[in-house]
């Protein structure tokens, strides 16, 4: 892998960053994790992707949105936002429905995404991008079939998709309890 050239997600991930904040199904029962900091530069120094897409630069400017780092959405579907430049091949590749463009269901700045419910109505269709300000969200992250195909067809190489990484949803989430208030847990606006 030639890793000075193309500067994916970290291989690493989530190592070095903390859970942020969550992102809730509206089922009740399932939510994934954002996980922080964001970055705006690589560690070679270069820009973040989305920081360098001419694209997602001019969709901000009309918007007149600030773009901010942002983060990663997810745990073991891991999408790095300041990576993901909103082209959408892993909604497309996807034979399950993971991902959500989640502008599609509530049209936020994603930097205030955090603490937020979606019901998972938002479109999963490679060309319904909101803007290119938008982020493919794995909303249903829990339905993964681990089949990679995201993976591999995503050109900033944004995504890292490991069912071990359980162990680190699972160590966010015993974390959050005990913050929340232990036997009472409750959710933030
Ligand atoms: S690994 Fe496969 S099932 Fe899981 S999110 Fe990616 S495309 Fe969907």
């Amino acid at each position: 892998m030639r890793g000075e050239c193309i500067m994916p997600i970290a291989e690493n991930f989530p190592e070095g960053l903390k859970p942020i904040g969550k992102i809730m199904h509206s089922d009740g029962e399932h939510y994934h994790f954002l996980w922080g900091p964001g970055k705006s530069t690589n560690s070679n120094g270069s820009a973040a992707e989305a920081f360098a897409n001419e694209n997602v630069k001019a969709a901000y400017k009309a918007r007149g949105e600030t773009q901010v780092p942002l983060g990663v959405s997810g745990t073991m579907v891991a999408v790095d936002w300041d990576s993901c430049v909103a082209d959408g091949a892993c909604i497309e590749a996807c034979p399950v429905q993971v991902f959500q463009w989640y502008r599609t269901e509530k049209d936020i700045p994603a930097k205030d995404v955090v603490d937020k419910k979606f019901a998972g109505t938002g479109s999963s269709v490679k060309e319904e991008r909101k803007d290119y300000t938008d982020k493919a969200d794995p909303i249903r992250e829990h339905d993964c079939i681990w089949c990679m195909a995201c993976v591999s067809v995503c050109p900033p190489q944004a995504i890292k998709v490991d069912q071990s990484n359980l162990q680190y949803h699972e160590k966010a989430a015993g974390t959050y309890i005990k913050l929340e208030g232990g036997e009472n847990p409750h959710a933030h606006d």
